[in-house]
């Protein structure tokens, strides 16, 4: 599955793209989060997006792309990936057409996060996240449980506020989705690959939406994961290869008694066991055939 989640800051497309890598075991790719490491780690890069990032406009297309083209170079981009934040705009989404189009490798959905503007801006001011394991919470919508700790440290989590969170810095990133990312929009429309969600009120339920909205049942996580129909039909292929396996061996355990014994008695015995093996006997042949289709 190699989607991208469109929407303006706030709208929640990285708390369900957390979600969506636990349930379908696919890399998620946010040049927020890309973006972010390089300035923490003090990087040329960092360095040369942390000015525009600040002020709540977009990082040079070139720097992103840049980042885009190295992360899908790495093995588990393979069985897909969900971006998050990009492209944001419309030379980022033509340059990824061209690059996924060279890979052979293009997009399968769009979904735009639809939320209204009060909402977003009451989202972002409450938004907080991990420091350790980068889990985002929401202080008024989803604070982190007392009894939960961070998976990285064991110890609670340490909740950080992002510093371009901040009232003014907002203001212009809402003003830049809507001038440069939602025409995005438009261009995957025509593309016949948008879907629409109602992404306001509750996490689980715009989750169910989304998973609607890919028409995947996704699975859930893994504790509590019901039993998969395409597990289900590997585990009865393997099963039934295991029970030719047997028959096979049977045969030929048969086949040398005959030959060490040559007497009547072990060729009747033989010839019992091919007519039972589902490998050699016409009905077990057509039976399994059966099963498998
Ligand atoms: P949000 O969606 O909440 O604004 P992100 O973490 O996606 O947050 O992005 C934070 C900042 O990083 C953006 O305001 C922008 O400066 C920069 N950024 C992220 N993705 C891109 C991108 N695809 N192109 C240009 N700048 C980007």
């Amino acid at each position: 599955m190699r989607i991208v989640l469109l929407g303006a800051p706030g709208s929640g497309k990285g708390t369900q793209a957390q979600r969506l890598v636990e349930r379908a075991g696919i890399p998620q790719i946010s040049t927020g989060d890309l973006l972010r490491a390089a300035v923490a780690r003090g990087t040329e890069l960092g360095r040369q997006a942390r000015e525009a990032m600040d002020g709540g406009r977009l990082v040079e297309d070139s720097l992103v792309l840049g980042m885009i083209r190295e992360r899908l170079g790495e093995p588990d981009t393979r069985r897909g990936f969900i971006f998050d934040g990009f492209p944001r705009n419309l030379a980022q989404a033509h340059a990824l057409e061209r690059l996924l189009e060279a890979l052979q490798q293009p997009l399968d959905a769009v979904v735009q996060f639809d939320v209204d503007y009060r909402e977003l801006v009451r989202r972002i001011s409450g938004r907080r996240s991990c420091a350790d394991c980068g889990r985002v919470f929401n202080m008024l919508t989803s604070p982190p449980p007392s009894s939960e700790s961070c998976p990285r440290t064991g110890a609670p989590h340490r909740l950080m506020q992002r510093p371009d969170d901040n009232e003014a810095t907002v203001a212009e990133r809402l003003r830049v989705y809507d001038e440069k990312t939602r025409p995005l929009i438009d261009f995957y429309r025509a593309r016949g690959l948008l879907r629409v969600i109602d992404a306001a009120g509750d996490v689980d339920e715009v989750t169910r939406r989304l998973a609607q909205a890919l028409g995947a049942p996704l699975r859930a996580p893994r504790r509590t994961r019901a039993a998969s129909p395409v597990k289900t039909a590997a585990r009865k292929r393997a099963s039934v290869s295991a029970s030719r396996a047997r028959a096979g061996r049977a045969v030929r355990r048969k086949r040398t008694a005959l030959r060490s014994s040559g007497s009547k008695a072990a060729a009747k015995t033989a010839r019992a066991a091919r007519g039972k093996s589902p490998r050699l006997g016409r009905s077990g042949r057509g039976r399994l055939k059966g099963k498998r289709r």
